[in-house]
């Protein structure tokens, strides 16, 4: 058994480093705040007996050998950084738990034949540069030399705050694994949704991490005077962009996991008595299939070209983003569930809506999480609370999932 008072220990130490005045945690990336949390985190790492090391990218590694020199290493982790008064339990759970399963192996005298490291990824959040997971990008070997000049609120890039915190930007390539060397990745997190409350369940299995498309529509039509313009003679995009949202909502609510968000939107000229001319509204569509995500955006975009056309309203969709969903291995779901079996606890298997590190990892190996009850689903925010018998039990399935992998299952 995993020792879940540590854990909660640890995890509320952790709590008092970047703590804001205004309440919650602000641990942003190549801050001193960060810094000291890496620094707390080795020492635990140390405690529990891991060769501690700091790759290329940032990223804070804690190595456990196994008994075959030449297996491939098991990887277990998440990241310490946060957004803005962000929560005590998004990433932090992930790394010390990892923590508290090998230095239970290693106090048990367990032994496996895989390496395991334990991974705190550097900036998962993009709360500093609007780019996250800039570590599992870099042991993916995926950061593309002209991402390191984007740059932060105060126009320092990531290259110059790599290079303040000790790291060399020109060196990144080194943190990336070679194909082969990571026989999995493997993260417990927070669930940051209402499903395991809802059921009364304290874990669950990703089946795998919605991919985020974004796109831009742009509407133009004919601006006018609200009062001279009879209804049979206007071209108005708003009322066009109000039919493809209900569209969008729709298209999005008849599928199982699709969500479809319209966040933004922008009203041309902007006066209570003119018809608007041009109207820009976005929209955020995910799923963890990608082709059910696909047939959702041809039903949206060919809906909205219609009802543009009968409205005589010009359309124009630009691309945001088109981010792949990251499907979760059906072996290390298995693995997982046989975990629950193992301590009695019953599961259910669930996407992430939220983004996480695994989605970069997907070309390096087979990837896993396991999710915590969040309590009420709140996240990125002071409330939020995974309850310390939940860490627990979080944590044990995530020991013994660790633990079948090292083994070769
Ligand atoms: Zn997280």
């Amino acid at each position: 058994m995993i020792n879940a008072d540590r854990l909660w220990d640890r995890l509320m130490q952790l709590g008092s480093i970047g703590a804001q005045e205004a309440g919650g945690i602000t641990r942003l990336s190549f801050t001193p705040e960060e810094r000291a949390v890496k620094d707390r985190v080795a020492g635990f790492m140390k405690e529990a007996g891991l060769a501690v090391r700091e790759d290329a990218a940032g990223n804070l590694i804690g190595r456990r050998e196994g008994t075959n020199p030449q297996a491939s290493v098991v990887l277990v982790g998440s990241h310490l950084d946060s957004v803005p008064n962000g929560g005590n339990f998004d990433g932090p759970l992930g790394v010390l738990s990892g923590v508290e399963a090998l230095q239970t192996m290693n106090e048990q005298g367990i032994e496996t034949e895989h390496p395991i490291e334990v991974i705190a990824f550097t900036d998962e959040e993009g709360a500093r540069f609007g780019f996250g997971m800039i570590g599992s990008r870099g042991i993916a070997g995926l950061l593309r030399p002209e991402e390191l000049e984007i740059r932060d609120e105060q126009g320092i890039s990531i290259a110059e705050a790599m290079a303040a915190s000790g790291l060399d930007p020109a060196h990144i390539g080194k943190a990336a694994r070679e194909p082969g060397s990571v026989k999995a990745y493997i993260e417990l997190h927070i669930e940051q949704g209402k499903v395991l409350e809802s059921r009364n369940l304290a874990v669950g299995v990703a089946s795998g991490v919605a991919g985020p498309l974004w796109l831009k529509f742009v509407l133009e039509g004919e601006a006018g005077h609200a009062g001279a313009t009879p209804m049979s003679l206007r071209k108005d995009p708003l009322a066009a962009a109000a039919e493809i949202m209900l569209v969008i909502e729709r298209e999005a609510a008849h599928q199982e996991i699709t969500v479809g968000t319209v966040g933004k939107l922008q009203v041309f000229p902007g006066g209570v008595n003119i018809i608007p001319g041009r109207v820009e509204f976005t929209l955020d569509l995910r799923d963890v299939n990608i082709a059910i995500r696909d047939q959702v955006e041809q039903a949206i975009l060919g809906e909205a070209e219609a009802i543009c056309a009968r409205r005589g309203v010009r359309l124009q969709v630009e691309l945001l983003q088109r981010i792949n969903p990251a499907v979760c291995s059906e072996d290390i779901q298995a693995a997982i569930r046989a975990a629950c079996a193992a301590e009695g606890l019953e599961t259910v298997t669930l996407p992430s809506g939220a983004g996480h590190d695994c989605m970069q990892l997907t070309g390096l190996c087979p990837v896993g999480m396991i999710f915590a009850r969040s309590k009420d689903g709140i996240s990125h925010n002071l409330a939020e609370y995974t309850s310390k018998e939940d860490c627990g039990r979080g944590a044990q399935v995530l020991y013994r999932t660790v633990l079948s992998l090292a083994n070769g299952k």
